[in-house]
């Protein structure tokens, strides 16, 4: 076991304080890696609240890691000391259902494990997160981020990145569809960016009038403001795919109507509580889907890195002290975030 460091929530009323634990030393298999940077998503804050009411205490929270490699297994292969990794939203899965054989660990059969708020598969150790000094991670699970990118840039890439690049790439969006992305936070600027790289034509749906310009300088095409009955009026029927990003319920008719004959609407927001259902006859007039998406897996996060290598793509980030967390939990709250909060690791008291 080594010491690490770092913030924890102790349960779902108090702000995450200096939280010292253990983490195991790498096996034969593993990689651990000091940690620079980890981004803030919108799960960190409804998991630290116990808003999906699965929360386990204490928690250290964070799924979008970069850092340097300080130690590997005798196994180790694509890593070794020195070297850039990253990590996501999860840290191992069975390996050998069928979900798990097709790269769909994320839809493992007996569950995969997230990065935190979830036990290790020995079923007793918590595991935990990123806003910490170090990991240690199986080498499966470890990805590898292109040498040009901004590192802190990069970092929620292993989130709000793949959360969106996935169902994106599922629904074969590309040159000629019609694409609506719904809100403007940390998840939708990234699908702003990875559909407009697809070649979609991109509408931004937000209810903060003030990002419309940020929408605009991000790529998007065009940008609706979704309380405004008239703006969303003139673009009834129009689209082919709509990926809803919002963190909060809300009326999904209002989406399913603006999509054109076996268009699809793809929730990746996870509120914490449901959304109304929608009238059925939103979705048999015009033969519509509403569907959703949870991360991707570890073969097309890699592959979303190395798209976003060549593309030249990462997140529009704002740098905050651990310290800050607070802070940056109530502006994420207040949609106040732009475009994702980054966690300068520097920052972190180093352990007694
Ligand atoms: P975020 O940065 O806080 O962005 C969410 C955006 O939703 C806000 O910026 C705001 O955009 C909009 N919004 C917030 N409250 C709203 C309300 N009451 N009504 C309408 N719009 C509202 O959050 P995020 O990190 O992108 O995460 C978004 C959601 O995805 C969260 O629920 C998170 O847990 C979930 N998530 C899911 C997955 C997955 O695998 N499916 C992965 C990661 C995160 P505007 O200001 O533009 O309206
Ligand atoms: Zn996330």
């Amino acid at each position: 076991m080594s010491k690490a460091s770092g913030y924890a929530a102790k349960d779902a009323t108090s702000p995450l304080a200096p939280f010292s634990f253990d983490r195991r030393e790498p096996g034969p298999d593993d990689v651990q890696i000091e940690i620079a940077y980890c981004g803030v998503c919108h799960s960190d804050l409804h998991q630290a609240r116990n808003d999906w009411k699965n929360s386990l205490y204490p928690m250290v929270p964070g799924h979008e890691i970069v850092g340097k490699v300080t130690k590997v297994g005798s196994n180790v292969k694509k890593f070794k000391v020195g070297d850039v990794a990253a990590v996501g939203c999860m840290v191992d899965s069975c390996g050998g259902c069928p979900n798990c054989k097709d790269d769909l660990e994320q839809f493992c059969a007996e569950g995969m494990t997230p990065t935190y708020n979830s036990h290790e598969r020995d079923g007793k150790t918590l595991a935990q997160g990123g806003y910490s000094d170090q990991i240690v991670v199986k080498e499966s699970f470890v990805l590898k981020v292109p040498g040009k990118l901004d590192l802190a840039a990069a970092a929620p890439l292993l989130c709000a990145g793949i959360t969106t690049y996935s169902p994106l790439r599922h629904w074969k969006v590309g040159k000629g569809s019609k694409v609506g992305i719904v809100g403007l936070g940390g998840l939708g600027h990234m699908g702003v960016k990875f559909a407009v790289a697809f070649g979609a034509e991109v509408t931004v749906f937000t209810t903060s009038p003030n990002k419309k310009d940020d929408a605009l300088r991000l790529g998007a095409h065009h940008v609706v403001v979704s309380k405004n009955a008239a703006e969303m009026e003139a673009v009834q029927g129009q689209f082919d795919f709509i990926l809803d990003t919002v963190s909060a319920p809300h009326d999904l008719n209002a989406f399913l109507t603006l999509l054109k004959r076996d268009g699809t609407l793809t929730l990746v927001g996870v509120p914490d509580k449901d959304h109304p259902s929608p009238a059925a006859f939103n979705l048999i007039f015009g033969r519509k889907s509403l569907a959703g998406s949870l991360i991707g897996g570890i073969a097309e996060t890699q592959e979303m890195l190395d798209f976003c290598g060549k593309h030249n793509i990462t997140s529009d980030i704002e740098m905050i002290k651990i310290q800050d967390i607070e802070t940056a939990f109530t502006r994420m709250g207040k949609s106040d975030v732009k475009y994702r909060f980054v966690i300068d690791m520097k920052s972190l008291p180093k352990a007694a």
